[in-house]
């Protein structure tokens, strides 16, 4: 199989495993857990190559980098404007599909072009308030 010199990204099997990984991956995982998850079909994947590749990812517009997580961060295969709630439990993340329209103040907003928006809601999710609570 010949490399495709064209896109300027190899598409190495590595690489397309972790593609493969993000595809339609709704749990914003992480470096560590792409990592987890790469390394049971390749044990020879350096995480080197995890992060060359989601580098690459992301510049090329394939992959969204969130910082929703204070601890690390993690990874969106879903590159739409959409928004984020965190368990601050489990650090389990879903998407908001919602739309919420923001009238931010010009004193603030004059020197900008605004060109997104991003809320991250926090809380706990059911199965970590079911802990606290018994
Ligand atoms: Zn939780
Ligand atoms: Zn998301």
């Amino acid at each position: 199989m010949k490399n495709n010199k064209r896109s300027g990204f190899k598409l190495t099997p590595q690489r397309l495993a972790i593609l493969k990984f993000l595809e339609g991956n709704k749990e914003h995982p992480s470096v560590d857990q792409i990592y987890k998850g790469m390394i049971k079909k390749f044990p020879t994947m350096s995480l080197a190559t995890v992060y060359n590749t989601l580098d690459t990812l992301k510049k090329r517009g394939q992959v969204k980098e969130l910082n929703v997580d204070p601890s690390k961060k993690r990874f969106d295969p879903n590159t739409e404007v959409h928004h984020h709630i965190i368990c601050v439990g489990c650090q389990k993340i879903l998407d908001v599909h919602n739309e919420f329209p923001l009238d931010p103040p010009k004193i603030e907003t004059e020197e900008f072009e605004i060109i997104g928006s991003h809320i991250e809601f926090y809380g706990l999710c059911s199965k970590c308030k079911n802990k606290k609570e018994t």
